[in-house]
């Protein structure tokens, strides 16, 4: 349960005064659903009110609060000119002014002979001095109030600054004092204050310093969301821990049956890794390992090695795709090459229901079959093994930690393998994974040819077209990725069905069109037209990113490839460069670019090492952006950048360690501070596990 003391904090948007369904939409979208996301949108700069000049002395383009006698209203002799509000004071005179003005409304707010403190930004004209929409009109006694400085928060289309403002400085109102849970001497070292009083300081800047990310109050909550990450990440590794694991040290039989079927020979780094899974196995600890490999770099073999030493001792294993289409290409490697070791293989996924589904899980529970491919469904409470020794999971990133919590609850002592295609720079991989051992891919398997990639201006479309006619004369298949237009997939899906319309006027039925929207019948239909050549230009949105494997497909255009992030984009390239013909990818830009968008395609053209790629990325767009889309599931950080704070994550770490090294269990004083934490930033999940939870 969460705290009480953090029951205000979490209380809907709506439960504000004057925020209503409509804003509390808005709210949602900007910030999140409850007061404390509020507390964490933080201000991106300062408006400084504190100048406070005569008419005389006001210097141009500034913001100045300014005490002003009303001389005269100006209405316009045309509806289109502004309506001016003419004052005074001992130096001069300026006008305010406006522009489809409420004329009662004005003679209300500034009337004549009355003195009024009026705050905005001051343009001097011909030597006149105007201020055009003041943000502030107040009476003189406000004027002390006015003249601060105010923050300037991240807004969306609907929302206005002022509406935002009081509903963030009412949800602190709400922000409760709490027991400190960074240990008291780490405090005093650093100067911080309390999370109250950081909390409130950061939403009450002085200078523009002040809301950058190392300034102090900031980097106390920085540290704050860290800590809860990493305590949060060790929780999960300790419970994995704390079943008792076995060891898992096979005869081999299986896998010289396997290795010798393959029609090529495991790379370096694929015996390797292979190696280095297997020793983890053999030990009596549970194991807990990412498999890292670029796409294409034969993460599948590896993983069906292992799992071939969990069943040459009599145990079962499993591994489990993030998709239907995906959990049906593994199936379509491991199964024929299962057979040769003399093994069934099932699959398992959301769509097999009823008498079928029954008999799968009959022989899973009896243990007729030893390996079982699928995808979430494999976790359903119902799924019984008769002694599951291995789990792999392919594409972790679209997995929480909920899952690893799901999964460690079955089976005596399962070991655990994560494979991921996804290049991680380190510091992100401590935050998304904590201290997880890792083998890493880092050879391309013979054969392969690297894919020449160009960019190119979308107005040479036309001759794109062109040369594509060619190549399909020769064989070649296409992949034609449309544009991801931020925020909308309903926008995707029309861009694409717009391309896909153009292309079938050229094309007619070669081409066929994938989308995120289609159901997975859908999909999987389309994409199997296009495996099996019915299909010869595919028409997709990122669905394809994650990894199916289409080897004979050898063009890829990336319209819009100035949109893509740079991790998304190699992960689309990799779709090509898998078979024996040379490959092209074409990235199309449109103008204007941006300085970073035309960096990001210059380490395309020149790279296509998956871990340079990554580290550029986290260079070029900061690590909030670094996969592109929310759906990649790393975790996203409110406060902390992982790039200027990368020194303190580190701490962090071994912050957590040394807590849970002295209280597991988080019984003590400051466990429970620790504990308060994890709820504040919504990573309580892992509480459930601690054994007094
Ligand atoms: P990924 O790491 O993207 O999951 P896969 O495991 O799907 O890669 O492998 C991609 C392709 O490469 C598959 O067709 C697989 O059979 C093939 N492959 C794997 N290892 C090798 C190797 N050592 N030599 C040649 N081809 C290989
Ligand atoms: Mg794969």
């Amino acid at each position: 349960m969460r705290p009480e003391i953090l029951f205000p904090l979490f209380k809907p948007v709506d439960s504000l005064k004057g925020v209503g369904a409509r804003l509390a939409k808005l709210i949602e979208h900007l910030a999140g659903p409850h007061l404390i996301d509020l507390c964490w949108h933080l201000p991106s700069g300062i408006i400084d009110r504190r100048y406070a000049p005569q008419i005389s002395e006001v210097g141009s383009g500034t913001i100045a609060t300014m005490t002003l006698t009303i001389l005269e209203h100006r209405k316009p002799p045309v509806k289109r000119m502004p309506y001016r509000v003419i004052c005074g004071d001992d130096t001069g005179t300026m006008s305010l002014v406006f522009f489809h003005a409420h004329t009662d409304y004005l003679l209300k707010t500034l009337p004549v002979g009355e003195s009024r403190v009026v705050s905005g930004r001051v343009e001097i004209f011909n030597n006149e001095v105007q201020m055009t929409h003041p943000d502030h009109i107040a009476p003189l006694q406000e004027l002390d109030q006015l003249k601060t400085v105010e923050p300037v928060y991240p807004l969306t289309a609907g929302l206005s600054s002022k509406v935002l403002g009081k509903s963030i400085t009412a949800s602190l109102a709400e922000a409760p004092e709490l027991e400190e849970w960074i240990d008291p001497e780490f405090l005093k070292r650093n100067n911080w204050v309390d999370w109250k009083t950081a909390l409130l300081a950061t939403h009450h800047p002085n200078e523009p310093e002040d809301t950058e990310s190392l300034s102090p109050y900031r980097t106390r909550l920085a540290y704050d969301e860290l800590l809860s990450n990493q305590i949060a990440l060790s929780l999960v590794r300790l419970s994995m821990r704390r079943v008792a694991g076995r060891s898992i040290a096979g005869d081999g039989r299986l896998r010289d049956k396997i290795i010798n079927a393959l029609p090529f020979s495991l790379t370096n780094s694929q015996n390797v890794s292979t190696d280095e899974i297997v020793s983890d196995m053999n030990a009596d600890f549970r194991m807990l390992r990412l498999l890292q490999g670029d796409v294409g770099s034969g993460k599948t073999v590896v993983a069906l090695l292992a799992m071939m030493n969990a069943i040459e001792i009599g145990a079962q294993a499993v591994i489990m795709a993030p998709t239907e289409i995906l959990a049906r290409q593994h199936l379509k490697t491991i199964e024929p090459l299962a057979a040769q070791a003399g093994l069934e293989t099932v699959l398992l996924t959301g769509r097999d229901k009823g008498k079928k589904r029954t008999e799968i899980l009959e022989k899973l529970a009896r243990g007729e079959v030893k390996i079982a491919v699928g995808t979430h469904a494999l976790f359903q409470e119902d799924v019984v093994f008769d002694d599951l020794a291995l789990a792999v999971i392919d594409e972790q990133h679209r997995f929480g930690v909920h899952q690893r919590l799901q999964l460690s609850a079955k089976g005596r002592a399962v070991d655990v393998l994560v494979m991921t295609a996804t290049p991680i720079p380190r510091t992100l991989m401590l935050t998304a994974y904590g201290d997880l051992d890792v083998s890493r891919l880092t050879d391309k398997p013979a054969g392969r040819k690297p894919v020449d990639t160009r960019v190119l201006p979308v107005d040479r479309l036309g001759e794109v077209v062109q040369g594509i006619k060619r190549s399909l004369d020769t064989g070649a298949k296409v992949y034609w990725v449309c544009p991801l237009i931020e925020e909308s997939e309903v926008l995707d899906v029309a861009a694409a069905e717009d391309r896909y319309k153009h292309l079938k006027e050229v094309f007619g039925a070669k081409v066929n069109l994938v989308h995120g929207r289609m159901k997975a019948k859908e999909k999987d239909e389309a994409m199997a037209g296009f495996v099996d050549g019915t299909t010869k230009i595919l028409v997709a949105t990122t669905v394809i990113e994650v990894g199916v494997d289409v080897p004979d497909a050898t063009i890829m255009v990336i319209e819009h490839a100035e949109r893509f992030g740079l991790a998304q984009l190699h992960q689309l390239r990799g779709r090509i460069g898998r078979g024996v013909n040379p490959s092209t990818c074409l990235l199309m830009y449109a103008l204007p670019l941006s300085t970073t968008a035309k960096q990001r395609l210059k380490v395309m053209r020149e790279s296509e090492d998956g871990f340079l790629i990554a580290e550029q990325d986290l260079k070029l767009r900061g690590a909030g952006e670094l996969l592109g889309t929310r759906q990649s599931g790393l975790p996203e950080f409110r406060i902390a950048n992982l790039i200027e704070h990368s020194d303190l994550l580190a701490v962090a770490r071994d912050d957590a360690n040394l807590i849970l090294n002295r209280d597991p269990d988080l019984k003590s004083a400051r466990g429970q501070a620790i504990r308060t934490l994890l709820y504040l930033f919504e990573r309580e999940a892992v509480i459930h596990n601690l054994r007094s939870g």
